[in-house]
């Protein structure tokens, strides 16, 4: 089938522009006249829980709306919800992506509360926002009849947050690398930004334990807690370059069984992040050292060493990859192209995000905000409000199209 050569894969980078087909433009119109659609979308997707490693009640609830939107839909092994629109060719993938899981625990109040034209609940913008567009992109496409040039998958991802550790991104694009050619991927509310450079990061857990006894009568053996406080100060203490950015979160602490006892194990989880992976490797290494020193420093002021000694240990949670989408590639240009159509500014961000699996593995990324306002992420007091959700759908659609390419219409 012939290919539209301004919409086609092949464009150059220097002349992006947004390829106005009418089957286009019936897709962004769809967007206007279905925005309380999509907003009902958001409410019901929200109010099914998804927490880590929990998200398959709502992964069936998505596979049920991208069914409806002409799609061939499957879940994969990790629990991504897939929804195929086959282009002309199958050899080469275009994604779109947002991911299912909420960082709140089983039992997190999620009924939405509506206050005016405010939407309020845990997990509503992150990532409420990113799925009902996900869906909305799907069906303006579908009521459109656009064909794409490449494939297009419409992907809901699991294993976004926190420990979930990427892996739904990682399990897909082990499966496309080969074909996969650029991944747009839909993260929480706005227009303001792109994210185009992955942060480096890795989450830690230290483990100290020892013989633990009684607050008492035991007084003087090595405590896992005064080794992991020891350590930590240490740690804090570590100076860390303000360029390239580099941060440090101790983000939570646990040990202990009760006041009146020497514990037996401490537990501290921590987060490091950095723009070069150099400085994260420093890092790192800083942490292990400053938790040996805290350990030996309990051991070697306690008292009594005979009921036994401290151990520790730190495990690596996970790790993200850094990378960097080219300043002259086919996505960026349409995403700027979609920007210049849409009368949009956005600036470009580093951050942690699913697209740093693919741009880690060469693969153009990005990560861009589903429109609309969108505040208190990751707390109980999140809240979303859809006044500029259009231009947000507009510009994901648009820059999803122009590394898809759109097929020439068949002649009437
Ligand atoms: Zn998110």
């Amino acid at each position: 089938m012939p290919v539209r050569s301004a919409g086609a894969p092949h464009r150059t980078a220097h002349a992006p522009q947004v390829t106005e087909t009418p089957e286009v433009r019936a897709a962004l119109s769809w967007f206007s006249r279905n925005l309380s659609w999509i907003n009902d979308q958001q409410v019901r997707i929200t109010e099914i829980p998804a927490p880590p490693f929990q998200e398959s009640a709502r992964a069936e609830a998505v596979k049920a709306l991208l069914t409806d939107c002409g799609l061939r839909v499957s879940i994969d092994k990790t629990g991504n919800v897939i929804g195929d629109l086959p282009g002309v060719t199958d050899k080469e993938i275009v994604m779109l992506t947002a991911h299912l899981d909420t960082v709140f625990p089983p039992g997190t109040e999620v009924k939405v509360r509506r206050d005016g034209d405010r939407l309020s609940a845990p997990g509503i913008s992150d990532n409420g926002t990113g799925l009902a567009a996900l869906i909305g992109i799907a069906r303006a496409i579908h009521e459109a009849h656009i064909k794409p040039v490449r494939t297009i998958l419409f992907v809901a991802d699991v294993g976004e947050e926190g420990e979930g550790n990427l892996r739904g991104m990682r399990a897909l694009v082990d499966a496309y690398r080969a074909k996969l050619k650029a991944a747009v991927v839909l993260d929480g509310s706005g227009t303001d930004h792109v994210t185009t450079k992955a942060l480096a990061s890795r989450r830690l857990e230290v483990l100290i334990t020892g013989p633990g006894g009684h607050s008492w009568s035991d007084f003087g053996m090595p405590n896992p807690i005064n080794a992991l406080v020891r350590g930590s100060i240490r740690f804090i203490n570590t100076k860390v370059p303000a360029s390239p950015r580099t941060t440090f979160n101790l983000g939570q602490i646990e040990g202990g069984t009760s006041v009146n006892s020497i514990p037996y194990e401490a537990k501290l989880k921590v987060d490091i992040r950095s723009e070069s992976e150099d400085e994260l490797t420093k890092l790192e290494a800083a942490l292990r050292e400053s938790i040996a020193a805290g350990s030996r420093d309990e051991m070697e002021s306690s008292r009594d060493r005979s009921k036994g000694k401290l151990e520790w240990k730190i495990d690596v949670l996970g790790t993200r990859p850094g990378g960097e989408l080219a300043a002259n590639s086919q996505l960026f240009a349409s995403l700027r192209a979609a920007d210049d159509y849409v009368g949009n500014q956005s600036r470009v961000e580093r951050s942690s995000t699913d697209a740093n699996i693919p741009l880690a593995n060469g693969i153009e990324a990005i990560s861009i905000g589903a429109g609309g306002t969108g505040g208190g992420a990751h707390s109980l007091q999140e809240w979303y409000e859809p006044t500029g959700r259009e231009m947000g759908l507009k510009r994901a659609l648009l820059t999803l199209l122009g590394v898809s390419g759109i097929a020439e219409e068949k002649s009437k």
